[in-house]
């Protein structure tokens, strides 16, 4: 465990109660993430855990059932659920499908789903060619 993490009491078990991370600005407002304006608290107010405790925004990102369009059936979104920040941005809904996902669910051979974890990382790779052209 790193000096710092040890220091803070954070465990790599905590990373599962905590999700896939939050954003702190420098002014104490936090956020699920620095590209998602959706402010969940200040930790100069409340405790971290709090906050965190107390966004059901949060929640509702984390809980693939909860998501809309393409994002909704899709059978990776347990383990992807799409970029909330881009679904925000694009529709105002940070439960919307990922807006700049090329994969139509469904479309995977059922005998192709036990290596899921390759497919998606060659669905991250086109999503990311897909931003820098
Ligand atoms: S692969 Fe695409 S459609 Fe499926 S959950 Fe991820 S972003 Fe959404």
């Amino acid at each position: 465990m790193r000096p710092a993490a040890a220091k803070s009491g954070y465990r790599p078990k905590d990373r599962k109660r905590f999700g896939k991370g939050i954003f702190v600005s420098n002014n104490g407002d936090v956020f699920p993430s620095s590209f998602l304006p959706i402010r969940l608290g200040n930790v100069r107010e409340d405790s971290l855990p709090e906050v965190y405790a107390g966004a059901a925004v949060l929640e509702e990102m984390h809980d693939a059932s909860k998501l809309k369009g393409r994002c909704g059936a899709c059978e990776f979104n347990h383990i992807c659920r799409g970029s909330r920040s881009r679904a925000y941005a694009v529709t105002g809904d940070y439960l919307a499908e990922d807006p700049y996902c090329a994969y139509q669910p469904g479309t995977v051979p059922r005998e192709e789903l036990e290596d899921a974890e390759a497919i998606l990382d060659e669905i991250r790779l086109t999503n990311f060619s897909r931003r820098v052209r």
